[in-house]
């Protein structure tokens, strides 16, 4: 397992955010995060969304409907290790595509 450090303290915070649509995902950049971290945060985000109508539903556990705020703080307290653990998975999936590519 990958060490934990403070980067990575709140990268499922960052995703929660993104996901419920309380910032949004192209606004989404941070200087002290890897180009392709920051990338797969934003894809885990996306395909977190999951707005029916105006209620979101929990894609993970199916639970909902929750409001932005709910949505967040259910995604944090709930699935914090699996956020973490898809953002990882999609870095170093992004990360091995990119050196394959690399003009
Ligand atoms: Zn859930």
């Amino acid at each position: 397992m990958p060490k934990r450090g403070l980067f990575e303290e709140k990268i499922p915070e960052y995703v929660a955010k993104l996901a419920s649509g309380l910032e949004k995902v192209e606004d989404f950049d941070s200087p002290v995060l890897a180009r392709h971290t920051v990338e797969a945060i934003r894809r885990i985000a996306m395909r977190l969304m999951n707005l029916k109508g105006n209620v979101i539903y929990c894609p993970l556990c199916g639970k909902g409907p929750f409001t932005k705020k709910g949505y967040y703080l259910h995604l944090i307290r709930v699935h914090n290790e699996e956020l973490l653990e898809m953002v990882i998975e999609e870095s170093e999936r992004i990360s091995l595509t990119s050196k394959r590519t690399r003009v």
